[in-house]
């Protein structure tokens, strides 16, 4: 069950963002807001469905589109063909554990942004996001 924090908070943002407040809306960017990790939208239409047995898949499909292009929520670029989604964000980075699968946040100050020079040929940057591979701290504490 949502805190009233969490609640609030995700309704907040649904306002300013000028996303008309519908419940599919809500229960997803909620769930992306509490859940640890980087779930696919499959992933979260099978939560959203536990909580609203009559959401379609569709539904929730629509729900993450809307709040993605209102800027709510983010893809996650991995090279797998699942595409995974989180509420934050904040410019940061991802390490996966080629162990287990999971997807971790690295701090944006990890990495500096890559120097204009190296890039060349005119382009500019406007983001950018490292994926980093290896074995989480569980996985690399079971050897
Ligand atoms: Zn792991
Ligand atoms: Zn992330």
């Amino acid at each position: 069950m949502a805190d009233k924090v969490t609640r609030d908070n995700v309704e907040a943002r649904l306002r300013e963002a000028e996303l008309r407040l519908t419940p599919q809306r809500f229960a997803v960017l909620e769930y992306l807001t509490r859940a640890a990790g980087h779930p696919t939208a499959d992933q979260i239409a099978a939560e959203i469905n536990r909580r609203f047995p009559r959401a379609s898949r569709a539904t929730v499909y629509n729900a993450l589109k809307a709040l993605r292009d209102a800027g709510l929520v983010r893809e996650v670029a991995t090279e797998e063909a699942l595409t995974r989604y989180e509420s934050n964000v904040e410019p940061h980075h991802h390490f996966v554990c080629r162990a287990c699968g999971k997807i971790e946040d690295v701090a944006p100050e990890a990495f500096a942004a890559p120097a204009r020079v190296a890039l060349g040929g005119g382009r500019e940057v406007e983001t950018f996001e490292v994926v980093l591979r290896g074995r989480c701290a569980a996985c690399a504490r079971r050897g």
